[in-house]
């Protein structure tokens, strides 16, 4: 009997794995990727440590999935962190779990998550070509036939019918837009829509976003009266970016509001950028934001620089600390609450000359330095492109795929696997093992008889 000949288009971690499935289970695999080399983006992940899974309990690591969560359970039921854990074990790359759950490989390399994938490719026989850039599928009486090359490596695009590669089954990896360097241009959503495929529409997620300072559009802000005053801010042109650029904050929330509504909140670190702000969690609600933006909202992000302090608790502490301190000045007392460059922009914020002393300060100056370390505003005004986005969010829409398999419900013989599908989760490893779970999936449902 031959044996089922499957082809792997996008050498990433979704296709390597689906790849290696797919021959250990007796099919003859071939896997193209149009880099030079494979796992490009791989090699990326976790600042080169590639954090690839994340120790959650399944409930609460679909959670980080949203509405993809529904679509991706059957697969993670099949493939979780502990089997992927296992298998990288079995390749030779221990793993270690950091205290909020994040797993990386000992070794700290993603290096050797990479070459762990490829030496199991050569164990089950993978055929690789690299530099092999597929520009479609092929397609016979209802179902796959193979994919179509490019007629000179890496020409893709250019329109010219290459040749076709007969295959029974099809694994489409190809990853979503982000990083595009690293080879992921979305050229797999073309293939699937050109085969009846619904696509959500894309947009850039765990990304970093712009903002202008201050924040105009809160609304409940804009009416001072004598018991809640209001922050200094009203179109005042305060350029707070360069001096703040670089400064780092941990265990900060981060709320994110569209118009008055609060759309995404969560505590974590961020950075200011000289664009904006970054870091994990502004990540976190990066998409919200995103998707706000798109719909034309109003977006404001605020940070409580202090979370865990109650309002009244922050003000006998205001109080008990300029009074102590009451001949330094005020902006070295609030150096223990924030750092200096951000108190910089507070007393300005706050219009409190730099020359006064603690034991001047106003109770309205007191409230308003309140006020601004428990929710200063930014207004976002976009979010930096897909060439800085950790993930693509949209892509296949899952109610179109099957989720025990990663079959195509609309052509027979056709696989999806990774970020190509419309799932995209947080940072933490999340969206590694997605891919991985998928292209397990994808592999071993392709390797059967159709
Ligand atoms: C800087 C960075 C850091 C990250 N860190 C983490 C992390 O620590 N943890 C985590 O969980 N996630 C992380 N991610 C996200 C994670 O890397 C992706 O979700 C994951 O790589 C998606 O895997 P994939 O196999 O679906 O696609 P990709 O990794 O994008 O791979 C797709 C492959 O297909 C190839 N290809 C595309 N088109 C064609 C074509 N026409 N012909 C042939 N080949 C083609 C591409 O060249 C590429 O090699 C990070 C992402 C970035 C950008």
């Amino acid at each position: 009997m031959t044996r089922q000949r499957v082809i792997v288009v996008g050498a990433g971690p979704a296709g390597l794995m689906a790849a290696i499935q797919a021959a250990e289970a007796g099919a003859d695999v071939l896997l193209l990727e149009k880099m030079d080399r494979p796992g490009c983006k791989l090699r990326l992940t976790g600042h080169g440590r590639s954090n690839f899974t994340n120790t959650a309990p399944m409930a609460a690591f679909l959670q980080r999935f949203g509405a993809g969560a529904r679509f991706l359970r059957p697969a993670l039921h099949q493939f979780f962190a502990p089997e992927l854990r296992a298998f990288f074990d079995a390749c030779g790359v221990r793993s270690v779990a950091e205290p909020d759950g994040r797993v990386f490989p000992v070794s700290d390399r993603a290096e050797d998550v990479v070459q762990a994938l490829l030496r199991r490719c050569e164990q089950a026989g993978v055929k690789r070509r690299m530099g092999a850039a597929v520009t479609g599928l092929a397609v016979g009486q209802g179902r796959i036939d193979g994919v179509r090359l490019a007629s000179v490596a890496g020409a893709v695009g250019q329109g010219t019918p290459g040749t076709v590669l007969p295959a029974d089954a099809v694994v489409v990896a190809t990853g979503g837009l982000s990083y595009p360097a690293t080879g992921s241009t979305g050229d797999g959503y073309a293939w699937a829509d050109a085969v009846g495929h619904t696509l959500v529409p894309t947009r850039p997620a765990l990304v970093g976003l712009e903002t202008a300072f201050p924040a105009t559009t809160a609304p409940e802000r804009r009416t001072p009266n004598a018991d809640s005053p209001v922050l200094n801010t009203e179109h005042r042109t305060l350029n707070t970016h360069p001096p703040i650029q670089g400064v780092s904050l941990s265990g900060v929330r981060v709320r994110l509001r569209s118009g008055t509504r609060c759309v995404a909140d969560t505590i974590g670190e961020m950075v200011f950028t000289h664009y904006g702000v970054s870091g994990p969690a502004v990540f976190s609600v990066s998409r919200a934001a995103v998707d706000a933006l798109s719909a034309g909202d109003a977006v404001t992000l605020s940070m409580d620089l202090l979370p865990g302090v109650e309002d009244g608790a922050l003000d006998a502490r205001l109080l008990a600390e300029f009074a102590a301190h009451g001949r330094q000045f005020c902006r070295t007392v609030l150096e223990q609450f924030a750092p200096r460059a951000l108190v910089a922009t507070c007393m300005a914020v706050a219009a409190i000359p730099e020359a006064k002393h603690a034991s001047q300060v106003t109770a309205v100056e007191r409230r308003q330095v309140r006020q601004w370390l428990k929710d200063v505003r930014w207004t976002v005004t976009g979010s930096r492109s897909y060439a800085e986005a950790i993930v693509t969010a949209g892509g296949v829409d899952t109610r179109e795929v099957e989720p025990r398999t990663m079959g195509s419900r609309r052509l027979s013989g056709l696989f999806f696997a990774g970020e190509i599908l419309d799932i995209d989760a947080d940072t933490g490893g999340y969206n590694l093992q997605a891919a991985f779970s998928t292209g397990w999936v994808a592999g071993r449902a392709a390797a059967e008889r159709h």
